[in-house]
């Protein structure tokens, strides 16, 4: 596995930041060993998508986030990317004849590098749903949580005087009216689809063994609730994306086509905040605090224009 420069910054910086917030137990994630009691998650299936872009359009309505424009003339255009006000996206990847989608959200990691690394406790897994939430009041803007996620989710408000981050808090605001993710509310062929982490995983096991050629169920919305429609199966990559990468995250992924294809970054199996809680005892019991390398690093990231991503 090549490691590009600003990968290696990046893992380096989030890294630095994990140990200058000690052991991570303390700012409200630790490495743990299983799924929360109640886990909630995405399962998404790229094979499944058809790019409607009915999953961007909800998310934005649900979560009040205003429309995008690339120009002045307020056209309101495709986001590009995820951003303070596009917590979830949808692309595609073309090469050749070969074409997929992929959707692009916090992956609600098992172990988040973003909580550990935030002094405040502003980003904290819900011990439940396992749902990592973002607390505006808590939040010092500091952007620790940006350097620190793995996947580039987290997103400052650059143009706002009182500025918050931005991400997908798994629509958790929607549960009490017996709603769930807007997302996968609103998919229409089940490529977005929601529920307890398990019943997922358990459903991604069972399309990795499908025959490509031959029709199938699948689930649709919800994998409890919702209803079901046929689907010819195409072959998948025999991977479950966020099955193991860096602890395993709750948002999983399948496709027809690597993942890195997809933009989604090779991740050792092993998370940096179960690393780093060994490496951080240690340290403190010599009284090495990490300051001087965290400076450095941030420094050389910021130099070399890998986070900071003001405008
Ligand atoms: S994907 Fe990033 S922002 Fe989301 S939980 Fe993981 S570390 Fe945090
Ligand atoms: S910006 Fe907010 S959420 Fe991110 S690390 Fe700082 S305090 Fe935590
Ligand atoms: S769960 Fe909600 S906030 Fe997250 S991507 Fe889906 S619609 Fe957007």
């Amino acid at each position: 596995m090549s490691i590009k420069r600003r990968d290696f910054l990046k893992t380096a910086a989030g890294s630095s930041l994990l140990l200058a917030a000690g052991t991570s137990t303390a700012w409200g994630a630790s490495a743990q060993d299983e799924l929360p009691p109640k886990a909630l998650g995405i399962l998404y299936d790229s094979n499944l998508c058809i790019g409607c872009q009915a999953c961007m359009t909800a998310c934005k309505r649900a979560n009040d986030m205003p429309a995008e424009h690339s120009g002045p003339n307020s056209i309101w255009d495709n986001p590009l990317d995820l951003s303070a006000k596009t917590l979830n996206i949808i692309k595609m990847y073309t090469s050749g004849e070969e074409q997929a989608f992929v959707k692009r959200q916090c992956m609600h990691c098992l172990e988040p590098a973003c909580a550990a690394a935030c002094p405040v406790s502003a980003l904290r897994k819900d011990p439940e749903t396992g749902v990592v939430t973002y607390d505006k009041d808590a939040c010092i803007g500091c952007r620790y949580c940006q350097i620190a996620c793995p996947y580039n989710v987290p997103k400052f408000e650059w143009d706002d005087p009182f500025p918050q981050i931005q991400k997908c808090q798994l629509c958790d605001h929607l549960y009490d009216q017996g709603r769930y993710a807007a997302c996968c509310e609103a998919c229409p062929t089940g490529a977005s689809l929601f529920g307890p982490v398990k019943d997922l995983q358990e459903e991604a096991q069972r399309r990795l063994l499908m025959e490509p050629g031959r029709y199938y169920e699948f689930p649709v919305n919800h994998i409890q609730k919702g209803s079901a429609v046929r689907h010819r199966a195409k072959a998948y990559v025999d991977h479950i994306y966020g099955a193991q990468e860096l602890g395993g995250t709750q948002v999983m992924l399948l496709a027809g086509t690597d993942f890195q294809n997809l933009g989604l970054p090779e991740l050792k199996a092993t998370s940096y905040v179960r690393d780093l809680e060994g490496i951080s005892k240690g340290l403190y019991k010599y009284m090495l605090y990490p300051v001087a390398a965290l400076g450095g690093l941030l420094y050389v990231v910021k130099k070399r224009g890998g986070h900071d991503e003001r405008p």
